[in-house]
């Protein structure tokens, strides 16, 4: 590791794998003998077109994505999603279906309410969002066009471990926190969604995995910018796409098949929560995790201390060794720990160790 780097904790814009930015800072001047860097290159040049291609492909074959989807590189973040969502999907009037586990969900929701008729089917809200529902207890709207879910709650910490089945079979997922964090079924999904900025690239690059039969539907009024049909049609590329970005999710996606795909990253990320989530449930109450134990993140991991008193000096006394970011949503307080898929398992160890540390001088 680079001594100048600190180990960084964030819920994203977050860390990226160490080798992906060397090699980009290598190609940032001249990106193998073009004479330009991607930031310079014409976006319908040989040169990004090779580039994108190969990030679709490498994500294609990441997830293991059959030709009926289509992957689209959009801009916008993931809150531009919210809205896209039901204009291309649904009519205004269309009922849809919602689970609302957190934050993100509860977003999401709240924009579906402009474009179609969206209805939560079950809220965590009075659990403080620390549960994700048991699926035979969850009764859709016979009418539902799609079932949404957010399938990691970044700021809550909860994340499915399996997925529910609606009845029309049109699961629509928001993935921004744990794509290409473990393995996916693609095809018990219509739609996947993800901001790029947690797992595989910087901030500005919005990936959208939808199945082919459900483009062209967009409502009127939608904006040309948000039609998935017109992106689909024009291979992500009906405007100047952000190509530096894309650009870089293409070589996370070369250092997730190199590590050995998804299953093995899946192992590596279980090790990392494993080791942080027992140092948590070991401390005898000195530190909490409120999040149930079968739905906890292998992504976010929200905690407190019972002395709360204590919890600025546990950040400032972290970031002081390097352990950055490590202050919970301002929205739950306490604290957080993101650990994706580029934050080294030495880094987790570092914060265990900081942690128990911490307690037997405070305790
Ligand atoms: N959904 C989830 C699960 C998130 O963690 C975030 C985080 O930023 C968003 C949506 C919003 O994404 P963006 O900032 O890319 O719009």
């Amino acid at each position: 590791t680079h001594q100048d780097r600190v180990f960084n904790f964030a819920a994203g814009p977050a860390t990226l794998p160490e080798k992906v930015l060397l090699k980009a800072q290598s190609e940032l001047y001249n990106w193998r003998g073009s004479g330009m860097s991607v930031m310079e290159m014409s976006h319908r040049g040989k040169e990004f077109l090779s580039i994108i291609q190969k990030a679709e492909s490498d994500l294609r074959t990441l997830l293991n994505i059959s030709d009926d989807y289509s992957v689209l590189f959009l801009q916008g973040g993931a809150t531009t999603q919210f809205a896209a969502i039901p204009l291309n999907l649904v009519n205004p009037n269309d009922t849809v279906d919602f689970i609302v586990t957190g934050s993100w969900s509860d977003k999401a929701f709240k924009e579906a309410l402009k474009y179609s008729k969206p209805s939560t089917i079950w809220s965590g809200k009075s659990e403080k969002y620390t549960e994700i529902p048991s699926f035979h207890d969850l009764e859709q709207n016979p009418d539902a066009k799609f079932l949404h879910i957010c399938a990691n709650e970044t700021i809550h910490g909860v994340e499915y471990k399996d997925y529910p089945s609606p009845k029309n079979g049109l699961l629509v997922a928001d993935m921004s926190s744990n794509f290409c964090s473990k393995p996916v079924d693609v095809s018990k999904f219509g739609l996947i969604y993800a901001g790029a900025q947690k797992n595989v690239g910087p901030s500005g690059v919005t990936i959208v995995i939808i199945k082919k039969d459900l483009i062209g539907n967009a409502q009127e009024i939608t904006p040309v910018m948000l039609d998935y049909k017109i992106h689909a049609d024009n291979n992500s590329l009906y405007n100047t796409p952000p190509c530096y970005g894309i650009y870089m999710c293409g070589l996370v996606f070369e250092d997730l098949l190199d590590q050995g795909g998804l299953v093995e990253v899946e192992k590596k990320n279980k090790k990392k929560a494993e080791i942080l989530y027992n140092a948590i449930d070991g401390s005898n109450g000195f530190y909490r995790c409120p999040v149930e134990k079968s739905v906890r993140s292998l992504m976010n991991v929200p905690f407190t201390l019972e002395k709360s008193e204590l919890e600025a000096e546990f950040i400032k006394e972290a970031a002081k060794e390097n352990m950055v970011q490590l202050k919970g949503h301002r929205s739950v307080g306490g604290m957080r720990a993101s650990i994706y898929n580029a934050m080294p398992l030495a880094g987790v160890e570092k914060l265990v160790a900081f942690m128990k540390d911490f307690q037997a001088r405070n305790a």
